[in-house]
């Protein structure tokens, strides 16, 4: 039995949803969806949860496909991996762009739909974490590093491309802001410098895309917090879940292509519905 898509496909605004849910006969919809949820959770062992863009914009990152994102400011054809290692004007760009991000990130802080996953660990009933996102929000809320598949890399860290050695972040974010470099360089052999994320155009890491499947084929419900679903492979990594048996919640502020697959699906806040989903699992 598939529940009722809330609310009807948003239009243009983002916060449409939102506004949607101050209606009176909306809110006991939206209670009986969150209690619809907190029931598959209550009778789940094992589950996934993946995590995309929407679940941090509620901790001010800003996500980069969004009306006003990173996107709209900034020409993506020059961060594809090759540009960056073959051309030292889009390494320019590149390293502008990213800095920018950073700051945001930083200093961002878990909200509760961060803090709601880390009571799942707490309760047994977490297998892993798969998520898109390179802002380390899910290690800030607590869950252990070993349950968190990060499928696009990680911010926090600058690897060498020519010897592999490894710089915090904000070491070189103080080069590039104090002493006034455009373009950060290796130490000793000058290579090029690199965050440890996934450009456009660079391959996942095989090891995390091989742990998020094999997950996928062992839980038994997945829960999508904050993901159109629409970049691959990491998209496919649901689907691969709801074909080895496992029920799909899927929450997320639009709809996705594999909302028909989803027991419940919820079009809401994050923190908001999936903070108080849980809460309500995991209470007498
Ligand atoms: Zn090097």
């Amino acid at each position: 039995m598939k529940a009722k898509i809330y609310p009807e496909p948003a239009k243009d605004s983002v916060w449409e949803t939102l506004i949607t849910l101050q209606g009176g006969k909306d809110m006991v919809d939206i209670k009986k969806l969150i209690q619809k949820g907190a029931n598959m959770i209550r009778d789940a062992k094992s589950i996934l949860v993946f995590t995309g863009a929407g679940i941090s914009t509620e901790s001010g990152i800003p996500d980069f496909r969004s009306p006003g994102g990173l996107w709209t400011k900034y020409d993506p054809s020059d961060f594809y991996f090759q540009r960056i290692i073959s051309d030292e004007k889009a390494r320019e760009k590149y390293w502008k762009m990213s800095s920018e991000y950073w700051d945001v990130m930083r200093d961002a802080k878990p909200n509760r739909g961060h803090l709601a996953i880390k009571k799942l660990e707490d309760a047994g009933k977490l297998l892993a974490i798969v998520t898109q996102n390179i802002d380390r929000l899910h290690h800030k809320a607590g869950n252990s590093p070993e349950k968190i598949i990060e499928l696009h890399g990680n911010a926090f860290f600058v690897s060498c491309l020519s010897c592999g050695k490894k710089y915090d972040r904000d070491e070189i974010e103080r080069r590039i802001k104090e002493q006034g470099i455009k373009v950060p360089y290796g130490d000793k052999c000058g290579g090029i410098l690199k965050p440890d994320t996934i450009s456009f155009g660079q391959a996942l890491p095989q090891d995390k895309l091989e742990a998020a499947f094999r997950c996928a084929s062992i839980c038994d419900l997945c829960i999508v917090l904050g993901s159109s679903l629409v970049v691959y492979p990491a998209a496919s990594v649901p689907s691969h879940a709801v074909q080895n048996g496992a029920k799909l919640m899927i929450i997320n502020r639009d709809p996705t292509p594999f909302d028909g697959d989803a027991e419940l699906v919820i079009h809401e806040s994050i923190s908001k519905a999936f903070g108080d989903m849980v809460d309500l699992a995991l209470s007498n």
